[in-house]
C-alpha cells in the first residue's frame, strides 16, 4: 500500500515500511511529534517525518574493490564473509571487564585470495550473547558493505578497517529488524539471517543499498533514533510515498519562472541527493532541492503574513480612541522631561493607529534605555481617557512589578486605578483585581501572562501592550484576540532587529523605531578583562560603592547547565558577601527564587539597601535602577552579543559615567576576545545585533526559540535572504495584481484553514 504525506507514523507498520514494528513506530511517532510540535504522537505524519532534514551529507558513492585499496583510502567495499568470530583481549582500561575483538575476514566479489579484516571492540555483560548474534549474522558467504578508512596492517599483512560501532556495516540483503544494529534495546531480537552462499548473491542486487555505495544523509539523533535507523526509515518512506499524493503547493508560474524542482522531487532529493548533483551544494543548503523547499517556506510565510495583515486592517475594531487637546494637556503633566523627537514620532504613529477604526498591530522597537515605557504609558493613558481599559504585560514578575511601581507613580492624581496581576499575587487579592477588571473599576492592569488567563474578563479592553516581545509568543498575542477581545496591540521590544529582518519576522506588524536616546546620557564604557584582572575589578566595585553607586554582578545561566550555573552564582554571592566585601551589602536574585523573595530583593536594591546585586540573567530585561553604575558580567563569553547588550543596558541609566566589565573565563581565547571586542567599540544595539546575527544565526538573536516566532524548518533569514526577498515579492504580487485569480483564491483558503486551526488550538 502506498503512503501519502498524511499517513500517520503510527500506521507505518501496516504499510510494512522500514520493517517498523508497532512498538518502534510509536517511539518514532513520539519523537517526530515532539520535533514537529504536534500535540499527540498520533498526529505525527509521514510529512512531518520527511521534514526532518539531514544535517549534512556524506558521499559514499564509490564502491571499491580490494585491489584498488591503498593505505588510508576511505571507501565502501562490498564484502563476503569468509570467517568471523570473537577473541578475548586484555582490557587495560577496566581489567575487571572482559573485552573482545570481533573480527570478520572477508573478500570482495573478485574473490581475492587475500581477505581484508573488519573488526571492532566488544565488551559488557551481554558480550557473550552478542558474539553469538554476530556469528549468526556473519555466516560464511554473508554479504555486507563496509565503509571507512582502510589501513594497512603490517602485522596481519592485510588491509583492515576498525569500526567504532558495527552498525557502520550494512548487511545485504537484510530482512530483519536487529536489536544490535539499531537502538532497539527493548525489543526482542529479530529473525536470524539465513546464511547465504557466495554464488547465490553475486550479481543479483534486487535490494537497495541505503547506507553505502551512494550519497547518504546524516541526521541528528531524533529521540532514540540514530542516523542509520532514520536513514532506513526515511528511505523506505520516500520510496513508498506515492508522488501523486505530494501536491505541488506553489503556483505553476513560479515553479517555471524560478526553475524550481517539483515538491515531490525536492522532498526525495533533499534526503537522498542524486548522483548527478554537487554534494557540496547540499552541505551549503544550496542544492536545487534546498532552493525549492526554502522558497516554498518563505513564500507561504510571506503570503500568510501579508494576507492576515491586510485583513486585520480591514476588520473594524469598533473602538475608536480620540485624542482631544484636553487629553494631550493632561498627558503632559504625567512626566517631567521632554520627549525625544523619536519618542514623539512613534507616539503620534501609535495614536494615529488607535484613532483609526482598524485595530493597531504595531511593534515598537527601541534600544535599551531609549524610553519605550513612557510611550506605552501615554498610549495607555489615551485609551483610558476614552473610557477603555488598558493592559501591559511583561515577561517576568520582577519586570511587571517594576512597571507597576512606575505606573502608580505616573498615573497618581489622574483618578485612574492601576492594578498588579501576576502569578505571585495572593489569591484573595487576585480575586479582587479580577472583579475590578470585570466591573471596570480597574482601568490599568499591569502584570505577567496572568493577565490573559481564563479567569480574567475585561469590561472593555481597548489597548494591550506587550513588553519585551522576544520573550512572548506570537500565540499569546493571538490568545487575546482569540478570547473575543480585539484591542489595539502594541508590542515593545529591545532586541534590535535589522530593519530588513523585522519585516519578515514581524511581517504582520507595523514597525516603529525609537532611534534616539534621551539626552544627558553618558555612554557606557565597556572593557573586556581576563581572570588575572579580577582584583582590579573588585577595587572598581569598591570605588563605585564609595561614590554612592550600586553594582550588578551577573552570572550567566545557560539552559543546559542551569543547576550547576545556579550553584556557581550562589557560591559567587557567598564569596562576595562573606570574603571579598564583608562590610558591604550584597544581595542575590535569580529566577528560581520565590516571587515574593525576588520582589523583596529588588525593592531593597531600588531603595539602595543593597550595594551589590548578584544575579543571574533574570535582570536582563527592563530593570531600571538609574543609580546602578557598574555591571560586571562573569563568563561573558557564554552569552550572545545581543544578550550582553541587553544586560549592559541596566547601567548607564543616570547621568554619571557607567561601566561594564566583561570578564571572560580562565581561557580568554582569541575568538572570545574578538567577538566581545565589538562591545567595547559600540553602544549601538543595531550594530551589535547585526554582528550577532552574523556569528550566531537567527534563532538565538531573535529569541525565536522562546517565542515561537516563525520557526523555519530549513530556511534561514540571513543565509537565504535573497530567496526571501524574491518569495516575499511574489507573495505580494499574488495578493495584489493577481488578487482575483483562482490560484490566489485557493491559497487564501489554505491560509484561512490553517490559521483557524492555530487559533482554535489557542483559544
Ligand atoms: P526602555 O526603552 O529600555 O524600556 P525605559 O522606558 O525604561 O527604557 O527608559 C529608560 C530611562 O529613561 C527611564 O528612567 C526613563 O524615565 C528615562 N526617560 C525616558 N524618556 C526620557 C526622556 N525623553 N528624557 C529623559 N529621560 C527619559
Ligand atoms: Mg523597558
Amino acid at each position: 500500500m502506498a503512503l501519502t504525506l498524511d499517513t500517520p507514523i503510527v500506521e507505518l507498520p501496516r504499510h510494512g515500511t522500514g520493517k517498523l514494528t508497532g512498538y518502534m513506530a510509536k517511539k518514532l511517532a513520539d519523537a517526530v511529534a515532539s520535533f514537529a510540535e504536534k500535540k499527540e504522537p498520533g498526529d505525527a505524519t509521514v510529512e512531518d517525518l520527511l521534514n526532518y532534514f539531514p544535517s549534512r551529507y556524506e558521499d559514499r558513492s564509490n564502491l571499491t574493490t580490494i585491489d584498488q585499496l591503498s593505505p588510508g583510502t576511505e571507501a565502501s567495499i562490498e564484502l563476503y564473509t569468509r570467517s568471523a568470530g570473537a577473541f578475548e583481549v586484555r582490557n587495560n582500561r577496566n581489567p575487571k571487564q572482559r573485552l573482545y575483538i570481533y573480527e570478520i575476514a572477508a573478500t570482495d566479489r573478485h574473490r581475492q585470495m587475500k581477505p581484508v579484516l573488519v573488526w571492532w571492540f566488544l565488551s559488557g555483560k551481554n558480550a557473550k550473547h552478542i558474539v553469538e548474534y554476530y556469528n549468526d549474522r556473519f555466516g560464511k558467504g554473508s554479504r555486507f558493505v563496509a565503509h571507512g578508512e582502510w589501513r594497512w596492517s603490517e602485522r596481519r599483512n592485510a588491509f583492515e578497517l576498525k569500526l567504532n560501532k558495527p552498525d557502520e556495516l550494512e548487511i545485504l540483503p537484510s530482512d530483519d529488524d536487529s536489536n544490535v544494529f539499531g537502538l532497539l534495546a527493548n525489543e526482542p531480537a529479530g529473525n536470524k539471517a539465513e546464511d547465504r552462499t557466495l554464488d547465490e548473491d553475486v550479481g543479483s542486487p534486487e535490494f537497495d543499498m541505503v547506507h553505502t555505495a551512494r550519497r547518504v544523509p546524516v541526521y541528528r539523533k531524533l529521540g532514540p533514533f540514530q542516523t542509520k535507523r532514520l536513514r532506513e526509515i526515511i528511505y523506505d518512506a520516500n520510496k513508498q510515498l506515492d508522488p501523486r499524493s505530494v501536491p505541488e503547493n506553489l503556483p505553476g508560474e513560479l515553479v517555471g519562472k524560478y526553475k524550481l524542482l517539483s515538491r515531490s522531487q525536492a522532498i526525495t532529493e533533499i534526503h537522498f541527493p542524486p548522483e548527478s548533483s554537487a554534494i557540496s551544494d547540499y552541505d551549503r543548503f544550496r542544492s536545487e532541492a534546498h532552493r525549492r523547499l526554502i522558497f516554498e517556506e518563505f513564500f507561504w510565510l510571506s503570503f500568510a503574513l501579508q494576507l492576515i495583515r491586510g485583513e486585520r486592517r480591514k476588520a473594524p475594531k469598533g473602538t475608536v480612541i480620540e485624542i482631544s487637546d484636553e487629553t494631550l494637556e493632561r498627558a503632559h503633566r504625567l512626566y517631567d522631561f521632554d520627549l525625544t523627537n523619536a519618542q514623539q514620532r512613534v507616539l503620534s504613529q501609535i495614536l494615529e493607529d488607535m484613532a483609526s477604526d482598524a485595530p493597531m498591530n504595531r511593534l515598537l522597537q527601541g534600544d535599551v534605555g531609549s524610553g519605550k515605557t513612557i510611550v506605552a504609558f501615554l498610549a495607555m493613558f489615551a485609551a483610558v481617557e476614552n473610557g477603555y481599559q488598558a493592559a501591559l504585560m511583561a515577561p517576568t514578575e520582577i519586570l511587571a512589578e517594576q512597571h507597576f511601581q512606575n505606573a502608580k507613580r505616573i498615573f497618581e492624581g489622574t483618578g485612574y486605578n492601576v492594578a498588579l496581576l501576576t502569578g505571585g499575587v495572593k489569591a484573595a487579592d487576585k480575586r479582587k483585581v479580577h472583579a475590578g477588571i470585570e466591573n471596570g473599576e480597574v482601568h490599568l492592569v499591569i502584570g505577567t501572562h496572568a493577565i490573559i488567563q481564563d479567569a480574567v474578563k475585561f469590561e472593555n479592553l481597548g489597548l494591550a501592550v506587550v513588553d519585551e516581545q522576544h520573550r512572548f509568543g506570537v500565540l499569546q498575542r493571538a490568545e487575546l484576540t482569540g478570547r473575543g477581545y480585539n484591542p489595539d496591540v502594541l508590542v515593545m521590544t529591545a532586541t534590535p532587529i535589522p530593519r530588513s529582518l523585522a519585516m519578515t519576522v514581524y511581517g504582520d506588524l507595523d514597525v516603529s523605531i525609537i532611534d534616539e536616546m534621551p539626552p544627558g546620557r553618558t555612554p557606557i564604557k565597556t572593557v573586556v578583562l581576563g581572570e588575572d584582572q579580577r582584583p582590579g575589578v573588585y577595587k572598581g566595585i569598591a570605588r563605585e560603592i564609595d561614590l554612592g553607586r550600586q553594582v550588578y554582578v551577573v552570572y550567566p545561566l545557560v539552559e543546559e547547565s542551569e543547576k550547576l550555573d545556579l550553584k556557581a552564582a550562589t557560591k559567587m554571592f557567598e564569596e562576595l558577601r562573606d570574603r571579598i566585601f564583608p562590610d558591604r551589602r550584597v544581595g542575590l536574585i535569580h529566577g528560581r527564587m520565590k516571587a515574593a523573595d525576588k520582589e523583596e530583593t529588588m525593592r531593597r536594591f531600588v531603595s539602595r539597601e543593597i550595594d551589590i546585586l548578584v544575579s543571574t540573567t533574570v535582570i536582563e530585561v527592563g530593570v531600571d535602577v538609574p543609580n546602578a553604575s557598574l555591571m560586571v558580567v562573569e563568563h561573558a563569553e557564554r552569552l550572545g552579543l545581543s544578550q550582553l547588550h541587553q544586560l549592559r543596558g541596566r547601567v548607564g541609566r543616570g547621568a554619571e559615567q557607567s561601566y561594564c566589565v566583561l570578564l571572560t573565563g580562565d581561557k580568554k581565547t582569541a575568538v572570545a576576545k574578538e567577538r566581545l571586542g565589538i562591545m567595547e567599540e559600540t553602544n549601538d544595539g543595531f550594530k551589535i545585533a547585526e554582528k550577532d546575527l552574523e556569528i550566531r544565526g537567527q534563532g538565538e538573536v531573535l529569541g525565536t526559540r522562546q517565542s515561537g516566532i516563525q520557526n523555519f524548518r530549513l530556511a534561514n533569514i540571513v543565509r537565504d535572504f535573497e530567496i526571501l526577498e524574491a518569495a516575499s515579492k511574489e507573495a505580494e504580487y499574488y495578493l495584489t495584481k493577481k488578487r482575483t485569480s483562482k490560484e490566489t483564491a485557493a491559497m487564501v483558503e489554505i491560509v484561512h484553514r490553517s490559521h483557524r486551526v492555530k487559533l482554535a488550538g489557542v483559544g
